[in-house]
């Protein structure tokens, strides 16, 4: 019998959902989880990740010392397993990464360094190495996941609004009457949230449409399902549009008093009829007819959508054509309305808030605006490098031209989550340095010259922001590892050691005694965030950006009476295919995404109880393409794209419509970006995961 010594209240590690947990502990382990019933996000609801999947913090392979790669100075770099590695001490590893850094930065400048930070870790993690690679580095070449999963849905509703944060939150769903959920398997990526939609439906007769090439869960509660074919989203929200606009189903006070560019948009839509969409997506005009008036007609109608609407070359685009059709109906700015793209990992919103982007400053402020250059500049006594950085993919690029020699990867791995992994790869070997901080040992790390050991959600204090933009805090639970550190104590000291090895006085300040200091630092530079401290939101649980002062509430819903741009921006489209389609030597489309028991890379997940239910990839494919390539349901199938090829287990299964085969992006062995394509949205820079081509074989 084990008694619980401690409950220690914190933030759900995994989805952006931002669930809140009561971790309990006994002899410094994490024995069970549960969740308090009456504080939002989640009202005492977790999923099985959030309830099973917390053992990965205590599993045997966490990283407890620094590590320096055996055959250091070797090019091509190999990737190394842990035996190519030996333990060093801190001070040896912070120096010799300290020393490369400045050398890197003195021979080639600071933009020859590109980094990677992490939305796994807080907003004062993020905010200290956006500082550090900011202020020391002299370089805006800080990028993360956000690039791979939502910048297309940033860049579009920054085109359309101003802002790109979710407009309404979650305790609005369980009141909705009418939605669309579309390109997000929302049951599987964010169960909490799922659980309040389908109330939404079953409790209260909401009305859901679902827009998804996949028969997924969602479905099930949907009055109208919209299966497109992969890749022809705009052609339907186009349609919808046109629908909307010549029934006369707009909304004229609002498009007159809150928007601009409407007749030009009026004038390029009425092309895109219902049958021109039927002729593309393959979805029957007259659903795209009933889906158009259901929006249109609601007193409130709001939209959600994940990486299905995100992950395109188009993602931008598909973005743009959601907010025309809320500007339409003028559903936004109101309770149960609004705009929102459920965010992934647990802070990708707020490692974007915190200035983990290349063009931007905590708050999104621009890095090339002079008046907040001088702000940032003044308040760190450093100068600052004015010109924006490069993306994620970008910096890919640039290290394949030989511009980039340095990498550094805190919480990330890109080993996993890029696309085209033998070119990431290929890259990475040729680099003259390679700094990785992580908390268990990755695809990415067996390429490091230096790995840090970090300390895990539970072993820290810190602030996660959850999809909604609530932020909340996380608390140490259970001591840390071997000599694991937090990851803004091992930057402040990094820092400090490449500032005097560039010679330079130590004058950006990293000497923080608690991460309430850096949210507080932060929160000085950046409005929205004025009026959320430490001590309100132990006592609050939890407060909703922006927040300016600390006599506001803060703000579940965003535009009541305007848009960060002034007027909302009507855009007109021109529908375009994929940039693989389907041919007679690769005929399916394959589409990337998650599974409900593994997360991302399957770093964590794999580590936890949870890979037990869920210990392998696997291929769904249609029962009548399986049935004409003669595979059969558990049978080990080749699929191969122009770029490489996995070997998994076929799901034979309706889930996914004829021609599509769908593979979870979770398994290193099996890994689904050994086959995408890394063509990207030309504004966004965001890869396509979701439409490439594949040929399926049964393996002999
Ligand atoms: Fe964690 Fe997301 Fe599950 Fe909530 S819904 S328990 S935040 S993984």
């Amino acid at each position: 019998m084990i008694t619980v010594e401690k409950i220690v209240r914190s933030t759900c590690p995994y989805c952006g959902v931002g669930c809140q947990v009561d971790l309990h502990i006994a002899l410094d382990h994490i024995v069970r989880v549960s969740a308090p019933a009456n504080v939002a996000p989640n009202y005492g609801r977790l999923c099985v990740k959030g309830r099973f999947g917390m053992d990965f913090v205590q599993h045997p392979s966490r990283l407890k010392f620094p590590l320096i790669r055996k055959d250091l100075g070797e090019k091509p770099r190999k990737p190394a397993g842990l035996e190519g590695f030996r333990q060093a001490s801190w001070d040896e590893a912070l120096d010799l990464a300290a020393t490369r850094l400045a050398e890197i930065n003195r021979t080639y400048g600071g933009d020859a360094i590109g980094t990677f930070c992490s939305a796994k870790a807080t907003n004062e993690d993020n905010y200290v190495f956006q500082k550090f690679v900011r202020g020391v580095l002299g370089t805006n070449n800080v990028d993360h996941c956000a690039r791979l999963c939502h910048a297309a849905s940033v860049t579009g509703l920054q085109i359309a609004i101003g802002s790109s944060a979710m407009s309404n939150s979650i305790a609005e769903m369980k009141n909705l009457e009418v939605f669309i959920v579309t390109g997000s398997n929302t049951s599987e990526t964010h169960p909490v949230i799922s659980t309040f939609l389908r109330e939404a439906v079953v409790k209260h007769g909401a009305k859901l449409i679902v827009i998804d090439p996949r028969a997924i869960e969602m479905t099930q509660f949907a009055t109208l399902w919209l299966r497109q074919t992969p890749g022809t989203d705009v052609a339907v929200f186009q349609a919808m549009a046109q629908v909307i606009v010549s029934e006369g189903l707009y909304n004229r006070e609002f498009i007159e008093a809150r928007t601009e560019g409407f007749p030009q948009y009026v004038e390029e839509i009425m092309d895109s009829t219902p049958e021109w969409a039927e002729s593309i997506s393959g979805v029957p005009a007259e659903q795209i007819r009933q889906a158009a008036r259901l929006y249109a007609r609601a007193s409130a109608a709001a939209i959600y959508w994940g990486m299905g609407i995100s992950q395109s070359v188009h993602g931008t685009d598909n973005a743009l054509s959601l907010a025309n059709l809320a500007l339409l109906t003028g559903h936004i700015g109101r309770p149960g309305t609004g705009l929102n793209p459920l965010r992934g990992q647990n802070n990708v919103q707020g490692c974007s808030d915190s200035g983990g982007l290349p063009n931007v400053f905590p708050g999104y402020q621009p890095v090339d605006n002079p008046e907040i250059y001088n702000k940032f500049a003044r308040a760190w006594g450093v100068e600052l490098n004015p010109e924006p950085g490069l993306t994620t993919m970008e910096m890919v690029d640039a290290a394949d031209a030989g511009l980039i020699r340095a990498y550094f990867v805190m919480g990330e791995n890109p080993l996993m989550s890029e696309p085209n992994l033998r070119h990431a790869r290929h890259v990475m070997e040729n680099l003259d340095f390679v700094l990785v901080q992580d908390i268990f040992f990755n695809e990415t790390a067996e390429y490091a010259d230096v790995i840090l050991p970090a300390t895990s959600f539970a072993e820290k204090d810190g602030t996660f922001t959850n999809s909604d933009r609530r932020v909340q805090l996380v608390r140490p639970a259970i001591p840390a590892p071997g000599e694991a550190r937090d990851d803004w104590k091992i930057l402040c000291d990094l820092a400090q050691r490449v500032e005097a090895k560039l010679g330079r006085e130590s004058s950006a300040g990293f000497t923080y005694a608690h991460p309430a200091e850096i949210w507080d630092e932060m929160a000085a530079l950046t409005p929205p965030f004025q009026g959320i401290n430490y001590a309100r939101l132990e006592a609050e649980s939890g407060v909703h950006w922006p927040c300016n002062s600390a006599d506001e509430p803060g703000t579940p819903y965003l535009f009541t009476d305007t848009f960060p741009r002034g007027k909302g921006q009507f855009t007109p489209l021109e529908y375009g295919a994929g940039a693989e389609m389907p041919d007679d030597e690769y005929p399916f489309i394959l589409s990337t995404g998650r599974v409900l028991y593994h997360w991302h890379g399957g770093t964590l997940t794999r580590r936890s109880r949870l890979n037990l239910i869920y210990p392998e990839a696997t291929v769904e494919i249609h029962p009548e393409d399986a049935a004409r390539l003669s595979i059969h349901n558990g049978q080990k199938v080749k699929v191969r794209s122009r770029r490489g090829r996995i070997e998994v287990k076929a799901l034979v299964t309706d889930r996914s419509p004829q021609g599509m085969v769908f593979i979870p992006f979770h398994f290193a062995e099996a890994a689904a970006n050994e086959l995408t394509l890394d063509v990207r949205d030309s504004r966004a820079k965001i890869p396509d995961y979701k439409v490439c081509a594949v040929a399926v074989e049964a393996a002999v």
